[in-house]
């Protein structure tokens, strides 16, 4: 009998996992009853830098060829800047890149789009789900409309907030960074040139992401106090303290979108299985955007369970603990390292500490000092 799966969530990870699956019939539950288009002229204000691991994923299930290739910007080289004159440069092997700047919106229009296009997926929107249960034998949701779905194996790919962690009993643990992230698009008077620019900061990390044309998407990562004055600003304002804080190396800027805030936080899920239930993406791990590698990870994430599923020995079914260990054990190392990194980063780097201006300093011009330490740096980011 062919498997059933149950992805709660469809947002890009539930999506990808959807489409990686085809040796199986996949129900996808989204709780948003529909997509929010982007402007057809507009660049969607959420950008997501991908990393080429991600692009390879996404070309293997047909989705990368669905986005507009005028509107992805490549990003081939890194520059990092500390408040005291420290910089830290990487840049990919010529002909390559070190990631793709995409619109968060128009890469989920492209998911869903493929996901739509296949047989062994049904995507049904407007539906929330409110209850979950799972075992060796079976998985089954029941949504807000009272129907009932089982399956064989559920999938937790509802994002950080997860009820599937939550209803299920799967252990996490969570601590907000104080922090809020704003994100808004600008025009610029100098094109950004395939160049992504980061300053750690007294006043959190801001970075400069390219956006084709004389354009770029920035994320502000402050303390709250800081983020709500950035906030209140107007857009000549806000215009001028982005341009200031960058050295105004892309010259004189206008804000080209609204500006949209995201509450920061930290979450680790220890085990993000249990027998007939995986966690997938947000839902198993929250990560700091510092590094831009949040859905990156899901993607991953989608990715390994895809291969444990199919990989499963005749005798086993997609829910047995044994599948979704394998799973489990694949990404764990991926996933602490990255913890690891972000987590430690935000708190050495992008604190008001007493020793924080030195260290972040410091610590920049040893990395930048040491090739085998960027190259480290830069191998990482392009996973
Ligand atoms: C400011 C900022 C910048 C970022 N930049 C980057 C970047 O450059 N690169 C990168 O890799 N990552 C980045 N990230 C991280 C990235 O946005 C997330 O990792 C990614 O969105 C997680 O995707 P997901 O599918 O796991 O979860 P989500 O995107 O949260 O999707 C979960 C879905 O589940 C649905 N859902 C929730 N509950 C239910 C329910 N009960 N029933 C049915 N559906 C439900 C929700 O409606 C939603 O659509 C950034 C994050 C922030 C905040």
């Amino acid at each position: 009998m062919t498997p059933r799966i149950i992805v709660a969530g469809g947002g890009p990870v539930g999506m990808a996992l959807a489409c990686a699956l085809p040796g199986c019939e996949v129900r996808v539950i989204e709780a948003a009853p529909v997509r929010t288009q982007p402007l057809p002229e507009e660049f969607d204000v959420r950008v997501l830098a991908l990393s080429p691991g991600t692009r390879a994923f996404l070309r293997e299930l047909g989705v990368w060829e669905g986005l507009d290739a005028d509107r992805i910007a490549p990003v081939r080289r890194m520059e990092v800047f500390g408040d005291g004159g420290a910089r830290l440069e990487f840049s990919a092997r010529p002909g390559a890149a070190l990631a793709w700047i995409v619109e968060a919106g128009r890469l989920g229009g492209a998911l869903e789009a493929r996901a739509g296009a296949l047989s062994h997926v049904v995507v049904t929107r407007g539906a929330k789900a409110v209850a979950f249960g799972a075992d060796a034998q079976g998985a089954w949701a029941e949504l807000e409309s009272g129907e009932r779905i089982e399956g064989d194996l559920l999938v937790g790919a509802d994002g950080p907030d997860s009820k599937v962690r939550a209803l299920l009993g799967i252990p996490f643990e969570e601590r907000p960074y104080g922090e809020a992230a704003l994100v808004a698009n600008f025009e610029t008077e100098v094109a950004a040139g395939e160049v992504a620019r980061q300053w750690f900061r007294a006043d959190g990390v801001l970075a400069w992401l390219p956006l084709p044309g004389r354009r770029m998407s920035i994320v502000w990562s402050a303390p709250i106090a800081r983020a709500d004055g950035l906030e209140g600003l107007d857009a000549l304002a806000l215009a001028e303290q982005v341009a200031e804080a960058g050295g105004r190396i892309l010259g004189a800027m206008r804000l080209d979108s609204a500006v949209a805030r995201f509450p920061l936080r930290w979450v680790r899920v220890a085990r993000p299985v249990a027998p007939g239930v995986a966690l997938v993406g947000d839902a198993a791990h929250a990560v700091h955007p510092l590094a831009g590698q949040g859905v990156n990870l899901g993607f991953q994430d989608a990715r390994a369970l895809a291969r444990a599923i199919a990989g499963r020995s005749p005798l086993e079914r997609p829910g047995d603990l044994r599948v979704v260990r394998r799973y489990a054990r694949e990404r764990r190392e991926d996933v602490a390292a990255m913890q690891f990194a972000t987590d430690g980063l935000d708190r050495l780097f992008a604190t008001g500490k007493p020793g924080a201006y030195a260290l972040r300093n410091l610590g920049l011009g040893w990395v930048q000092a040491l090739p085998w330490a960027r190259n480290a740096l830069a191998r990482r980011a392009m996973r």
